[in-house]
């Protein structure tokens, strides 16, 4: 009978309704209690475990994506919040105590954080499972309700979560809604307490002016041009080794991939030695027949990508196959900033190198873009390294590796300028789906007469000698 309730409700009310829902199930203080989150969390992560093979099955749809990279860059991260979460959530949730200053003697102060309340986490389609999980996970530790939009350019991983979530929780807690520009534009112009997303710098503008409307915080996880570092100094066989990888792990289709190489011009010529050589053996020969390399999302973006591979410029690779959706790992050399390749994010398989010779030079360069969402270098020079994490602002990144700083859930993981604003992951993401209320809790049995009239100079003089 519920369930009939709940479908008639669906089909007259849509996304309005459901926030309608959510809106009073929150108002209801359920999600307040510790207890209750702990049995979500663990209500979420029993679900994913029972359905992983229905999750391999969707991402292979998607994209090709194999059950081992699927596990490794998707399922790994959501478990780890999950339980980490479900470890720390009470900890987390406790009032902090913080000293009391004199003026407010005598007192206690406490730093509660307190659900924003109902919370909107938009997805993108790259990582579909972990973009979007990951943030929901913080944000029932928090003690949120969540409507949730996959994207729906991988439309069996979103159709997949909207079967376990819609089908395993009450939607006046969580609901996927699925769709696409004009669900989200639907789903934007209702009010949210807190609206969390991650895509686009283009998009990323939408939702950031539509949150402006009802001032509503929000999360921006956005992407940009993250360049990689390669100093004569650095260890070249694992430099290219750990690029490589970086960048052609999901077809480059990784926020945080290598965008473009920086080399040294001493270096230039054994760097891209050793480059094909590491991706003939990460990627084999023809990557095409490898069941662990994936395609390109969809025609739009093959397109796209296909048009920034200059033939003149291939060192390695350059091959595609519009009817598998497919384009070999490929290397562009004697690339220059103003080469069409360098105008906006890859977001695929292909890596522009460029030479340079002069460090104040190329970090002036990098410095006049936008800030990149992340930033490798390769060096053993502690001078390099120092100055280039003092000079150069991003989101974040790694010395000598890439991509991996995401892995640590100690790290706050978010872009900064046009790559975006906030971070999650671990405590921060519990943060990030939390006000922190500042409580004055004070005593009575005191009360200073220095607030109070009359203002004479004596007592000037006493707050003055208090103060300074
Ligand atoms: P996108 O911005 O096209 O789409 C993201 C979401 O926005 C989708 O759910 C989509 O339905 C919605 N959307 C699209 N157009 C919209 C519109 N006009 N109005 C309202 N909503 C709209 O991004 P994408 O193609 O899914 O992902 C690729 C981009 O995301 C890249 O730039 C990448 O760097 C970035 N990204 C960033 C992170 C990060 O953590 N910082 C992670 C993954 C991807």
């Amino acid at each position: 009978m519920t369930k009939f309730k709940d479908k008639i409700v669906l089909i007259t009310g849509g996304t309005s309704e459901i926030i309608k829902l959510q809106r009073e199930f929150f108002l209801g203080n359920k999600t307040k209690s510790v207890k209750f989150r702990l049995e979500q969390l663990k209500r979420f992560r029993h679900i994913l475990k029972e359905n992983e093979a229905l999750l391999y099955d969707a991402i292979y749809a998607d994209f090709g994506k194999s059950v081992f990279e699927t596990y490794e860059t998707e399922l790994v991260l959501i478990y780890h919040e999950i339980n980490q979460a479900i470890k720390k959530v009470k900890q987390w949730s406790k009032p902090k105590k913080v000293r009391t200053n004199l003026a407010n003697f005598p007192g206690k102060s406490r730093i509660y954080s307190e659900p924003f309340g109902n919370t909107l986490v938009v997805g993108a389609w790259n990582y579909p499972y972990q973009l979007t999980l990951v943030p929901v996970v913080s944000a029932i530790a928090a003690g949120n309700t969540v409507v949730i939009k996959p994207s729906e350019l991988a439309s069996h991983t979103s159709a997949i979560m909207a079967k376990l979530i819609n089908e395993n929780f009450p939607k006046d807690f969580l609901y996927v809604q699925e769709g696409g520009v004009s669900e989200t534009t639907d789903l934007l112009n209702q009010k949210f307490d807190k609206i969390f997303f991650t895509g686009s710098t283009r998009v990323g503008r939408i939702v950031y002016e539509a949150a402006a409307k009802n001032l509503t915080p929000v999360t921006l996880e956005l992407g940009g041009k993250s360049p990689s570092f390669v100093f004569p100094d650095a260890d070249l066989k694992m430099t290219a080794k750990r690029i490589a990888w970086g960048k052609f792990l999901n077809a480059g289709q990784t926020c945080v991939a290598p965008d473009y190489v920086l080399v040294h011009s001493d270096v230039k010529d054994r760097f891209l030695e050793e480059l094909k050589n590491q991706i003939l053996q990460i990627q084999g020969e023809d990557p095409k027949g490898c069941e662990s390399y994936v395609r390109i999302i969809n025609k739009q973006n093959f397109d796209r990508l296909s048009e920034l591979i200059d033939p003149d410029k291939i060192y390695f690779g350059g091959e595609t196959s519009v009817e598998y959706l497919h384009i070999n790992p490929t290397v562009l050399q004697n690339v220059t900033f103003n080469d069409k390749v360098m105008e906006e994010e890859i977001f695929g398989p292909i890596l522009p190198i460029i030479e340079f010779n002069d460090l104040e030079e190329i970090i002036t360069d990098v410095k006049r873009r936008p800030k990149p969402l992340a930033l490798y270098v390769f060096t053993k020079k502690e001078s390099i390294k120092r100055k280039i994490l003092n000079e150069v602002s991003f989101g974040g990144g790694c010395v000598n590796d890439t991509i991996m700083h995401l892995s640590n859930p100690k790290l706050p993981f978010g872009g900064v300028g046009s790559s975006g604003m906030g971070n999650y992951h671990g405590k921060m993401g519990f943060d990030c789906f939390s006000h922190k209320k500042s409580v004055l809790h004070k005593g009575i049995w005191f009360e200073p007469f220095l607030k109070y009239k009359p203002y004479t100079n004596l007592n000037k003089k006493i707050l003055k000698w208090i103060v300074e």
